[in-house]
């Protein structure tokens, strides 16, 4: 919970604040786009929230900043968390300062519910997560988003899914290792795509050829509605990840949900449309 005695001096004055231990992850202006910004690389509230849904969205950045610099004044700060994306998949919250603020996902399926990257162990997700039917797997986009998945394997018994080429000393070993560049069918939902670039093992889910978790390899910008990746932030190879990405643009998705950026959801049309005007961008 933010402290007051930190607040930010160039947050709106109003019910939420934001204070100066903020990190710059982005992570609440994701979730809540119309309550938080980033200004001098930390957030601010810029607009009180007024309505409801809006108060909501600015509960569930609270529950996601990953160094607890978002308060309230006098509300409950109560929020259900994992919540509602589309279909059966939801946002989890908790984000962890490990992975600066990475945001994970859970799939929610009879077959057994998949976690998307990691959240932080939290025992409030925890205890949703056991009545959501625990956990059946848990895939790593990358080395970087793995934060506490070692707790939720351990607690679930859930089993991890990753590419060898980006084993380290924090992740050394999974139960099914992905291996070089053959993609990963693990039934006719889901299909892991390998995708290197901005690591040399980085893999996205395809899920029902409609959600896409795409880690740190392809991000939605909010402000002129384009798809692009990290460039400054590739670790690995730049030309590999942009022969990576039109690999990519020959499969079909309509839901962009990224590690670090804004979900993002339109026609699949539309969506390759964009991967392809950014990929001609970048060859020039
Ligand atoms: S989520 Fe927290 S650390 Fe990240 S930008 Fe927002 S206030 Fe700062």
């Amino acid at each position: 919970m933010g402290r007051k005695s930190l607040t930010n001096q160039h947050n709106q004055s109003g019910e939420f604040f934001v204070d100066t231990r903020c990190i710059g992850c982005g992570a609440c202006t994701y979730v809540a786009p119309n309550i938080f910004v980033l200004y001098d690389s930390k957030a601010i509230v810029f607009q009180q929230p007024s309505h409801p849904d809006s108060i909501q969205d600015a509960l569930i950045a609270l529950h996601s900043c990953p160094v607890f610099s978002i308060g309230t004044h006098t509300l409950s700060t109560n929020v259900t968390l994992p919540c509602l994306i589309d279909d059966n998949v939801y946002f989890c919250g908790y984000n962890a300062e490990s992975s600066f603020g990475a945001s994970s996902y859970l799939i929610r399926r009879n077959q057994g519910n998949i976690l998307v990257d990691s959240p932080r162990f939290d025992k409030r997700l925890v205890r949703i997560l056991e009545e959501m039917g625990g956990l059946a797997y848990i895939y790593l986009t990358h080395q970087d988003d793995i934060a506490d998945y070692k707790k939720f394997q351990k607690h679930f018994n859930a089993k991890v899914i990753f590419h060898r080429d980006d084993f380290n000393s924090k992740i050394t070993q999974a139960d099914i290792t992905l291996e070089g560049e053959e993609e990963y069918v693990l039934d006719d939902e889901v299909r892991i795509i390998i995708q290197r670039g901005h690591t040399k093992g980085h893999t996205v889910l395809l899920y029902k050829n409609h959600f896409l978790f795409s880690g740190d390899h392809l991000a939605y910008n909010l402000n002129n509605e384009t798809l692009y990746a990290f460039k400054d932030y590739c670790w690995f190879d730049w030309p590999t990840q942009l022969r990576s990405l039109e690999r990519l643009n020959h499969y079909t998705f309509s839901h962009l949900l990224p590690a670090h950026g804004a979900p993002y959801e339109s026609d699949a049309n539309i969506m390759k449309e964009k991967l392809y005007h950014y990929l001609q961008g970048e060859k020039k």
